[in-house]
């Protein structure tokens, strides 16, 4: 029963069976629970696959001077490179060393156009500010800087995060944003509009790095996951941790509130991975 329709029939269905295949093998790539989500854009991740685990030990990686993250996903060692929000368009190089080498991988950023924003604050006190709130502000930036480039080594993060609290995004990452038609830094983080008590959870384990009360950001509590891995949940109305505490995936870190620069209650959640703040919902799966 050899015709040339069975044939026909035979080649379809092996061409079904592989389309199946092929899209199955797809699907599970792009559900890899281990991997943020990848978007080589400013303000988000490269994914940068290096060397197969079973042929060397973790590999360290750098982008520039600045050590980045390195994990292990379905017998692959890859870089999590977090991009600044001002960094160029185009080809950057990873240095990587491996057990016996040190190379160059190369990855390239492309270009993203965020939306704008603009926001009317009464209060002209926390938009022109004072000589005392400038110098207050000056001293704030330092230790945040240091949360933010924050580098404790750990064998594993745990990089599939939750959203600390549940609550409409109103305002999301990048953002272009004018304070009374003035215009300043891209929105940083991802907010989510929640009533004043509300629990705010960790996103991920890890442990307290700061608890302190910012004039911009107001009461905040950052947490460092590891491999300069940090979060950072701002506006809190209470504290509910203590710098150098262990927390769990989903413990209450602190009750969300609207303390420093905020037009009403709300979390402000930033997550700043390799010295630089990224886009905190490709954490999310
Ligand atoms: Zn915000």
């Amino acid at each position: 029963m050899n015709t040339p329709m069975t044939h026909t029939l035979r080649n379809s269905c092996r061409l079904a069976l592989f389309v199946l295949t092929f899209s199955l093998v797809t699907f599970s790539l792009s559900a890899r629970a281990g991997l943020p989500q990848a978007s080589a854009v400013p303000g988000g991740l490269a994914v940068v696959p290096l060397a197969r685990v079973a042929n060397t030990s973790k590999p360290q990686a750098w982008l520039g001077k600045q050590s980045v993250l390195v994990t292990s996903d379905q017998g692959v060692w890859y870089a999590v490179v977090g991009l600044s929000l001002k960094i160029a368009l185009g080809s950057h190089e990873l240095r990587v060393s491996t057990d016996d080498t040190t190379m160059v991988h190369h990855f390239t950023v492309e270009d993203k156009a965020y939306p704008e924003q603009r926001i009317t604050l009464k209060d002209k006190g926390k938009v022109d500010l004072s000589s005392k709130n400038l110098k207050r502000v000056g001293k704030e930036y330092t230790v945040i800087v240091g949360h933010k480039k924050f580098w404790r080594e750990t064998a594993e993060t745990d990089l599939d995060f939750i959203l600390p609290a549940k609550g409409e995004k109103s305002s999301r990452f990048g953002l272009r944003r004018f304070f009374n038609d003035k215009p300043r830094n891209p929105h940083s983080g991802l907010d989510l509009a929640i009533a004043t008590g509300t629990p705010v959870m960790a996103s991920s384990a890890g442990t307290v790095l700061g608890v302190d009360n910012y004039f911009f950001n107001g009461k905040t509590v950052f947490v460092d996951h590891g491999n300069g891995l940090v979060t950072m949940y701002c506006h809190l109305d209470k504290f509910k941790v203590v710098p150098g505490q262990q927390v769990g995936k989903g413990d209450v870190i602190g009750l969300s509130g609207m303390t420093g620069r905020a037009t009403g209650p709300h979390l402000h959640w930033s997550v700043m991975l390799n010295g630089t703040m990224v886009d905190p919902e490709l954490f999310i799966q």
